[in-house]
């Protein structure tokens, strides 16, 4: 049985201060939600003070990124284990923005992953296609790259993969159930490959354009476990609609 799990990722959005008036908002409204897990990814410099909010919550805190190495002359760069110091139990690696403006490779990924897995930090890996890629007919080929690439050498436990069409990102074109579904059949096959039985057990979250209106339609669909939001994240108002989509 996959728990549904609801995540928000406000990219480079919230100072301290938004920041905790959203968790003022928002948190009572999870306190006692056990049926779906929730996960709040703020930039970094939010991290401290959502932590400090998020303490007695069960929606778990999560960073954007980190690098790989431990520590040492990276500048600009936050290591997993000071994620873990600032409060976070996750990481999202390998999300699109990351890919396509950073130039974040799967090689890249595959280090950032390890180094959070070995920290302890569950981690949603992201993948997806670009617009041309789909329109080439290339999805299934993009997808198995990314994933048998971002996840060479990993183990199932303490992996998310987040299928998020670069196509329907932040552009209110989400993808149809049946579209998404077919792709989320996909990548659960793709994990049955790699991991035997455990891919069964192995959430896959949908992201792009998820909003109040179109996540039930999503979630009904089998292979779907939960949603990765930004735009819709950002206000305590829609997200908590989102989490509450079964009621
Ligand atoms: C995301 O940032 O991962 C995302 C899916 O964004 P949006 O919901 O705004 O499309």
């Amino acid at each position: 049985m996959r728990k549904p799990l609801i995540a928000a990722n406000w990219k480079m959005n919230k100072t301290i201060a938004e920041t905790q008036a959203f968790l003022d908002a928002f948190l009572p409204v999870v306190a006692d939600v056990s049926d779906v897990e929730v996960i709040i990814a703020p930039p970094f410099t939010s991290l401290t003070a959502a932590a400090e909010k998020m303490k007695s919550s069960p929606a778990k805190l999560s960073a954007q990124n980190v690098f790989h190495e431990e520590k040492g002359a990276f500048t600009g760069e936050v290591s997993a284990a000071m994620l873990i110091d600032a409060g976070c139990e996750a990481v999202i690696i390998g999300h699109s923005e990351r890919r396509h403006i950073l130039k974040e490779t799967d090689e890249a990924i595959n280090k950032k992953i390890k180094a959070a897995r070995a920290h302890g930090l569950e981690v949603i890996f992201c993948v997806g296609e670009l617009l041309a890629e789909r329109e080439a007919g290339k999805t299934n080929e993009v997808l198995r790259t990314q994933i048998t690439a971002g996840l060479a050498g990993i183990p199932a436990e303490g992996i998310v993969v987040a299928y998020e069409p670069v196509w329907a990102i932040g552009t209110g074109k989400t993808a149809s159930p049946e579209t998404a579904q077919e792709a989320h059949a996909f990548i659960r096959s793709l994990l049955a490959e790699k991991y035997g039985n455990a891919a069964q057990q192995l959430r896959i979250l949908y992201g792009g354009s998820v909003t109040p209106e179109n996540i039930a339609g999503l979630m009904a669909c089998p292979d779907i476990d939960g949603a990765l939001v930004g735009g819709a994240s950002l206000k305590p108002e829609s997200f908590m609609q989102l989490v509450q989509f079964k009621r």
